[in-house]
């Protein structure tokens, strides 16, 4: 402005200067988010009752947003056997989409890994027994790989070399606990790189694994935030392959 860059000093000018700017007249975009679906399983104490804690911390992520919870499953434990049964679940989170997926993503996951820990997880054998498990399955539509940091990597050859994030899951497509629970909340989804949708693979895994693999034992009670007897599906909204 011609006065200011004078250094013009007038009653005009202050006037000037507090009407709002042009930029911030314009309609706030909404933050930008992706639907981004969690795994949870526990099979430790009261499994069930860890998983709806879980879950209310997930809701209270921030800028987070619960909108879906998947029945709850009983599962046979996979790899070791000798350990107690699982309770599993799913659910959709709407979180914000970051910069880009491998930012917004891994925000995700070290959020996750904050709950885990909150809930006292401990650092055990893998496939072992476990306070509450956190998995990120889904992030949107975006296939995401993060290499860990080099000083942030394990020097025991003994351990498995897990990349620091991998999404979709590397081993959903795999786990009927995690399809059955997803098919619950996205049945046609299509996580990039599958080639197929959440309940054909479902269809696959409990084929494999047999009817008695995973059970729905109980559905979750929106009113009551809790799990409630009765495993009739609730109709749900289904995203499809909708781009996000
Ligand atoms: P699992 O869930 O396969 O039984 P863990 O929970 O012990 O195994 O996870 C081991 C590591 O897997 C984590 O430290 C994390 O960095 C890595 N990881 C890679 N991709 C993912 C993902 N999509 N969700 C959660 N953890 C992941
Ligand atoms: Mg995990």
């Amino acid at each position: 402005m011609a006065g200011r860059e004078h250094g013009r000093s007038s009653r005009a000018d202050a006037a000037v200067q507090t009407q709002p700017s042009a930029a911030a007249r314009r309609p706030r975009p909404r933050a930008r988010r992706v639907r981004a679906y969690v795994g949870l399983g526990a099979n430790l104490g009261d499994a069930a009752a860890t998983l709806t804690a879980g879950i209310h911390a997930l809701a209270a992520l921030p800028g987070a947003r619960l909108a879906g919870v998947s029945r709850l499953y009983a599962t046979k434990p996979v790899g070791v056997m000798d350990q107690p049964e699982f309770r599993n679940a799913v659910v959709a989170l709407d979180v914000p989409a970051g910069p880009d997926p491998e930012t917004g993503a891994l925000a995700l996951l070290l959020a996750l890994k904050m709950v885990e820990r909150a809930f006292g997880r401990q650092a055990r054998e893998r496939w072992g027994p476990r306070e509450l498990d956190l998995d990120l399955l889904v992030f949107g539509c975006h296939a995401v790989n993060v290499e860990r940091p080099s000083a942030a990597r394990s020097d025991d050859p003994a351990k498995p070399a897990v990349q620091w994030l991998q999404v979709p899951h590397a081993s959903a497509r795999e786990r009927l606990f995690v399809l059955a629970p997803l098919a619950d909340l996205a049945p046609g989804l299509r996580p990039p790189g599958w080639g197929e949708s959440v309940a054909t693979a479902r269809g696959r895994a409990k084929n494999a694994e047999g009817p008695d693999a995973a059970p729905p034992i109980a559905r979750w009670d929106p009113a009551t935030g809790g799990w409630r007897p009765g495993v009739a599906l609730m109709r749900l909204q289904d995203p499809g392959d909708k781009r996000r």
